[in-house]
């Protein structure tokens, strides 16, 4: 009798255990939100996702709140881009407070460039690889390809589906590298300014040129600020571009000086598909429109 008692109350855990599996969603937490695209685009609301820089804030500087680290013991897994400031700092601190979460750097798998950023005192925070891959198309592919494996692991039974899912995202990148890859080629002007320079990796891959504004990850002193004058108006500058994240102002200061228009765009956003294509027409229209 006691036996038998013992057995059910196996089989009532067993199936409170499997139910919390199949209707409980495990948790995806990303660095920052455009991966969320990605998880989302192969499987589907599958996963909960939790975005640890949220929308506004700089993720090279980023100081996540004590709740947010708390949060993280949920987590089955953790994608970081790599070598972005927050991860330089927290990434340590992140992995004690959960020492099962599965972790993917999706940067691993990326040909680096070497880094803009410079942070003059803070040492734990610098950024030997310039982070900013994810805007890039090609950088995309393989950064798909990584989440794809990531999300088929956390739920096997679905590998299939999520496999169809990473197909049809890679051809959506794909139209989209083909369109700026067309776009660009013919294009006689290929340097653009940009305050904070986070398309290092887009103009790597389709041959561009970035003239960052910030001087070693700071606002450009004076006598920069003039050279720059100078080079916007060699480059026949048009338009600057400008991160939502980041103050317009210097860049405001060229743009009056040159005759040029300031272009915000927003790389962080969770809908890496429209922000990509209109980072990449906006770059278009400005070289376009510099050729005489
Ligand atoms: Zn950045």
């Amino acid at each position: 009798m006691r036996k038998s008692l013992f057995i059910l109350t196996l089989l009532f855990l067993y199936s409170c255990n499997q139910r919390s599996i199949h209707s409980g969603r495990q948790t995806i937490t990303v660095t920052i939100a455009p991966y969320s695209f990605f998880i989302r685009e192969i499987a589907g609301d599958d996963f909960r996702i939790n975005i640890m820089v949220p929308s506004g804030s700089n993720p090279h500087i980023y100081e996540p709140y004590p709740r947010q680290i708390a949060g993280l013991r949920e987590s089955a897994a953790y994608i970081t881009n790599g070598f972005l400031g927050v991860e330089m700092s927290w990434m340590d601190r992140f992995k004690e407070i959960n020492r099962t979460m599965k972790i993917v750097s999706v940067g691993e798998k990326i040909e680096p460039i070497a880094s803009a950023h410079v942070h003059e005192d803070e040492s734990d925070h610098d950024e030997a690889v310039d982070p900013h891959y994810w805007i890039s198309p090609k950088c995309a592919i393989i950064i798909a390809r990584s989440v794809m494996d990531l999300v088929g692991e956390l739920n096997p039974g679905k590998r299939d589906n999520y496999e169809e899912n990473y197909e049809d995202l890679v051809q959506k990148i794909n139209d989209i590298d083909r369109k700026a890859k067309t776009l660009f080629a013919g294009l006689k002007e290929r340097s653009f300014m940009i305050y904070h320079p986070n398309l290092a990796y887009l103009a790597r891959d389709y041959g561009l040129v970035e003239i960052p504004v910030e001087f070693e990850g700071k606002e450009p002193p004076p006598s920069r600020l003039r050279e720059l004058i100078d080079i916007a108006e060699r480059e026949n500058i048009n338009t600057i571009f400008v991160q939502k994240e980041f103050d317009t102002r210097n860049a405001k200061t060229i743009a009056d000086e040159v005759g040029a228009e300031i272009k915000v765009i927003d790389p962080l956003s969770e809908e890496w598909l429209d922000s990509t294509e209109d980072i990449i027409n906006g770059l278009y229209l400005s070289l376009s429109g510099n050729e005489k």
